[in-house]
């Protein structure tokens, strides 16, 4: 039996009627951020299948989960209110179309709020995201590998079927996230002129942002929305000036074109490394409360730590939706911290 099969085996054992008492002491005032992207309608898709959202928030709902609107959470942390119960908040980042037309359905179905973040460059159109750029081309390139050189390292690549080419593309786009934004573009010209191909000047098909209309559509049965920069770029790679104007920018974009705002950011790519201690006095400025990051761990009341109380909630902690409902249950359970501390690793601190 391989180490992750024994976890996954003590994991199920967490959904068996046995684990609810330990469960309860360990979720107990116990608040999760949950992170979603794509979602898929059966295979073949980009993201959840949306009849693994379905069971899951079903799982939520009949463990009692409350499910706690963003804002909501944000307030009990600056009034230093104690979180009661247990709760989990749902993000998704980047506002795809398919938000609108696959999630939102279901996520009113359980009546459960939920705050998206946007890109607003994307969503007016004026850019599609990059690494879905990279995807198209790879998927359409007419050979199958591909070599370059970033950073003075070296980097070779090949794929056999469009499959492979999405894997490549998801390798490369690891490595270009973290370079400065004129290498990506230069890199991504590179890409069109190699394989003699075109990236359209507004999102294709499957690759789309949810419009407008739609995001107040579904606002109007309880999503709310949050700023998530103007082209995705992380924060710390860009210049001083421009982190600034894609917070501006896109927090009063999204106030022009929906009420149901929450004065939260959500930090592009969010790893450890993409935020900045200054960025938390640069989003304070701009009206917003707190951000998010996507370093896993719990959102907690700031008590002691390398930043200040008032840094603290611009570096909150989120998990990554998982895939089984054991880890789900593991992670919104609190069980996650408890291995954790049993296995002797420290509490995640904020890394800034
Ligand atoms: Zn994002």
């Amino acid at each position: 039996m391989s180490g992750q099969q024994l976890k996954d085996g003590v994991r199920n054992l967490l959904l068996l009627p046995p684990a609810r008492p330990l469960m309860a002491l360990t979720s107990s005032g116990l608040r999760s951020i949950l992170m979603l992207h794509r979602f898929a309608d059966g295979a073949g898709g980009r993201g959840m299948d949306i009849a693994m959202l379905r069971s899951h928030l079903a799982w939520l709902r009949r463990e009692r989960y409350e499910i706690v609107p963003l804002a909501d959470l944000i307030r009990d942390l600056q009034q230093g209110r104690p979180f009661r119960g247990r709760g989990v908040t749902i993000t998704i980042d980047d506002g795809y179309e398919e938000v609108a037309d696959l999630a939102a359905p279901i996520l009113a179905e359980f009546d459960a709020p939920a705050t998206t973040f946007i890109v607003t460059g994307f969503q007016d159109g004026h850019c599609w995201l990059w690494w879905d750029q990279l995807e198209y081309l790879m998927v359409r390139a007419p050979v199958g590998s591909l070599e370059l050189e970033l950073a003075g390292e070296a980097l070779r690549l090949t794929w056999e079927d469009p499959g492979g080419a999405i894997r490549a593309a998801g390798q490369l786009a690891e490595r270009l996230q973290w370079v400065p934004d004129q290498i990506r573009l230069d890199t991504l010209a590179a890409l069109c002129h190699r394989f003699e191909l075109e990236v359209p000047a507004t999102a294709p098909p499957g690759f789309r942002p949810m419009s407008w209309d739609a995001i107040r559509r579904c606002a109007a049965s309880g999503m709310t929305f949050g700023p998530h920069s103007v082209t995705h770029p992380i924060l710390a790679a860009v210049s001083a000036s421009q982190a600034e104007a894609e917070v501006t920018q896109s927090w009063s974009r999204l106030q022009q074109e929906t009420s149901a705002t929450v004065p939260v950011f959500c930090y592009p790519n969010g790893a450890p490394a993409a935020q900045l201690r200054w960025h938390a006095d640069l989003l304070q400025r701009q009206g917003l409360a707190a951000a998010l990051t996507t370093v896993p761990g719990y959102p907690s009341h700031p008590r002691t730590g390398p930043l200040t109380a008032e840094e603290a909630p611009f570096f909150l902690h989120r998990f990554a939706w998982p895939d089984s409902l054991s880890e789900l249950a593991e992670l919104t359970s609190g069980v996650w911290r408890l291995r954790r501390f049993l296995a002797g690793l420290p509490p995640l601190p904020y890394r800034v």
